[in-house]
C-alpha cells in the first residue's frame, strides 16, 4: 500500500504516519526527518537545507525528489510506504507519479488531515515544550516566526495538491482536530473500506 498524508505543519502527519507504519508494517518516509538527519550529519544536502528549513521555507524540488527517488528504490519500500511531508509542490507530485509509474506501481490513497489554522501555533508550541520537558532540543522551525513561513508555503505550494489528487480520485479528507486515537481509527476505516 502506498499512501500520502497531506496537511499543514502541525496537522499530525508525523504522529499518524509513525503509528500507521507500525500498525500496517509499512515504511514511514518523512522528507523532514531525512533532511534533519542530513543537517545533523553535516552532509552537503544538510548544509544546503539547514538555513532554508530554519526559516520555514521549502528546500528545492530537485533535492527532495532526489532523496525520495533514492529511498523508494530500496528493497524495504517494496511492500509499501507512507509519505509524510512529500510531495509539497505540484512539481514533486508529478515527479512522484513518474517515479511510481517507472516502477509499474501507483499511489493508493492520499489522506488529507484537515485542521483549524488557529490550532496550529499552539500545537507547534506544545511540541517544542514537550521536547524540552523530555530533555531534548526542539526543532529549529517550531516557533511562531518560522510557522508563519511554513503556513504560507503550505497554502501557496502544497494546498494545490488537494485538487491534483482529487482529480485523480485518490483524495480522502478526515478531521484532524479530534483526538489522535480517533484520527487513527478514521484512517484505518478509510484503508479498510
Ligand atoms: P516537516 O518535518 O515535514 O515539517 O519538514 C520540515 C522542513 O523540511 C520543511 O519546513 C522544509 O523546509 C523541509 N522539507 C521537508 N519536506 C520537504 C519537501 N517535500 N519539499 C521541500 N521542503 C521540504
Amino acid at each position: 500500500m502506498k499512501l500520502i498524508l497531506l496537511g499543514p505543519p502541525g496537522a499530525g502527519k508525523g504522529t499518524q504516519a509513525e503509528a500507521l507504519a507500525k500498525r500496517r508494517g509499512l515504511i514511514q518516509l518523512s522528507t523532514g526527518d531525512m533532511l534533519r538527519a542530513a543537517v545533523k550529519a553535516g552532509t552537503e544536502i544538510g548544509r544546503k537545507a539547514e538555513s532554508i528549513m530554519k526559516s520555514g521555507g521549502l528546500v528545492p524540488d530537485e533535492v527532495v525528489i532526489g532523496i525520495i527517488a533514492e529511498r523508494i528504490g530500496q528493497p524495504d519500500c517494496a511492500n509499501g510506504f507512507i509519505l509524510d511531508g512529500f510531495p509539497r509542490t505540484l512539481k514533486q507530485a508529478a515527479a512522484l507519479d513518474e517515479l511510481l509509474d517507472s516502477k509499474g506501481t501507483i499511489l493508493d490513497l492520499v489522506i488529507e488531515l484537515k485542521v483549524d489554522d488557529n490550532a496550529l501555533l499552539s500545537r507547534i508550541e506544545k511540541r517544542a515544550s514537550d521536547t524540552i520537558a523530555a530533555g531534548g532540543t526542539p526543532r529549529a522551525d517550531d516557533n511562531a516566526e518560522a510557522l508563519k513561513t511554513r503556513l504560507l508555503a503550505y497554502y501557496r505550494e502544497t494546498s494545490p495538491l488537494i485538487g491534483y489528487y482529487f482529480a485523480q480520485g485518490k483524495l480522502r479528507t478526515i478531521d484532524g482536530m479530534v483526538p489522535v486515537e480517533e484520527v487513527a481509527r478514521e484512517i484505518d476505516a478509510l484503508l479498510d473500506a
